[in-house]
């Protein structure tokens, strides 16, 4: 063992990132519910560029994402030249912790936060800060109490994981307007598309010169196997981060599947009102056998239970059931089981499975 070779300070003492499980042992035929994954996989047209780019695979990608940004910018009515893509929404929020925060900065996010935003801060060397929600639901006044000058980033999602909760465009622009002015407001939408109707906080975008936004191709668009992402903001903050890209970030496939795809929103608009259908379902059957959970405006709802063994023996049960949900302890929210909304078998099945264990006939 060498004891001179040793990481930057931080970088042992973050926890590694779990993702959901994905199989059970001794389980064949498993539903898997703990991603947020899109039951429904991608549109056709995504998959069909895909089989087109086996094609171009000897070709090195394009570097200034053109197209893509372009596809981007005509659907949601955007300055192409403030989009930035990367490898997931993660790659947006890691280049906005290594380019802003550093040792005896501060990045603020909130209780029930993304567990990304405390990895990315540690990496870069910054001191990650953690405010209180209230009813698990973002709280503006507690975060701005957070904020001082060393204050850099603030991390919201708007929908939140794994709560569902959303705040109003009034309290995210209380929030932008009372940061301190070097602190940038991060708003995470990578559940924006399954809330009708929202700009995701463009508006705010494009009023404010400290907010910037990320979105992510994984969740309604069904590529989180293929990591593709991007984030808007102020001209000044996205010519930052492209200078700590990585000119090849992303493949040939990953630009032309997202473009195919973004370029689809009649999927994407089929994906939402179903996703909503059955979350609505799923929540109702949910609370008829005694689990509450907040209006989700997102993909998955948040069942909670009287109790963390009571949340733990249930989640037994669904494994034996093949049915895979996220437990959230890792967020705070030990007595809690996330589902995402699957397809409609997927929803009838984990109901009744849970009706099951309770004993419901
Ligand atoms: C799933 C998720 C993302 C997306 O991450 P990708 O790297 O784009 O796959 C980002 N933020 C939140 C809150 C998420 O739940």
């Amino acid at each position: 063992m060498n004891d001179q070779i040793r990481p930057q300070p931080g970088i042992m003492d973050i926890a590694l990132y779990e993702g959901g499980k994905a199989a059970v042992a001794g389980v064949t035929n498993v539903i898997k519910l703990s991603s947020n994954e899109n039951p429904f996989g991608p549109s056709d047209k995504a998959k069909e560029a895909f089989q087109r780019s086996v094609h171009q695979l000897h070709r090195y990608p394009n570097t200034d994402h053109t197209s893509l940004r372009d596809a981007i910018a005509d659907t949601h009515g955007l300055d192409a030249a403030r989009v930035i893509c990367g490898v997931g929404s993660d790659e947006i929020i890691h280049f906005l912790c290594q380019a802003y925060a550093g040792p005896k900065d501060e990045v603020v996010f909130t209780e029930h936060g993304f567990l990304m935003y405390r990895i990315s801060a540690m990496a870069a060397g910054a001191t990650p800060v953690e405010v209180p929600e209230r009813d698990r639901t973002a709280d503006v006044d507690a975060i701005l109490k957070a904020c001082n000058r060393r204050t850099k980033l603030v991390f919201i999602a708007n929908p939140n994981n794994p709560t569902g909760t959303m705040i109003s465009a009034a309290e995210v622009e209380r929030l932008a307007q009372g940061l301190p002015p070097q602190a940038i407001l991060v708003l995470d939408g990578a559940y924006a598309e399954f809330v009708d109707g929202y700009d995701g906080g463009l508006s705010l975008i494009e009023k404010c010169s400290n907010v910037l936004m990320t979105r992510t191709f994984s969740k309604i668009y069904g590529l989180g196997g293929l990591r593709i992402g991007w984030g808007y903001g102020p001209k000044a903050i996205i010519d930052v981060l492209n200078r700590i890209r990585g000119p090849f970030n992303l493949s040939n496939t990953q630009l032309d599947v997202a473009e195919a795809a973004v370029r689809d929103q009649d999927y994407v608009a089929k994906c939402r009102a179903e996703n909503a259908r059955l979350r609505h379902w799923l929540a109702l059957a949910l609370a008829e056998l005694g689990l509450p959970s907040d209006t989700s405006m997102a993909n998955f709802v948040l069942a909670r239970f009287a109790s963390v063994d009571e949340a733990e023996a249930c989640d037994a049960h669904l494994q034996k059931q093949g049915l895979i949900v996220r437990r959230v302890a890792s967020y705070k929210l030990p007595h809690c089981l996330r589902i995402t909304v699957g397809d409609e078998s997927s929803c009838r099945r984990v109901a009744h499975a849970i009706g099951q264990f309770k004993g419901v006939k």
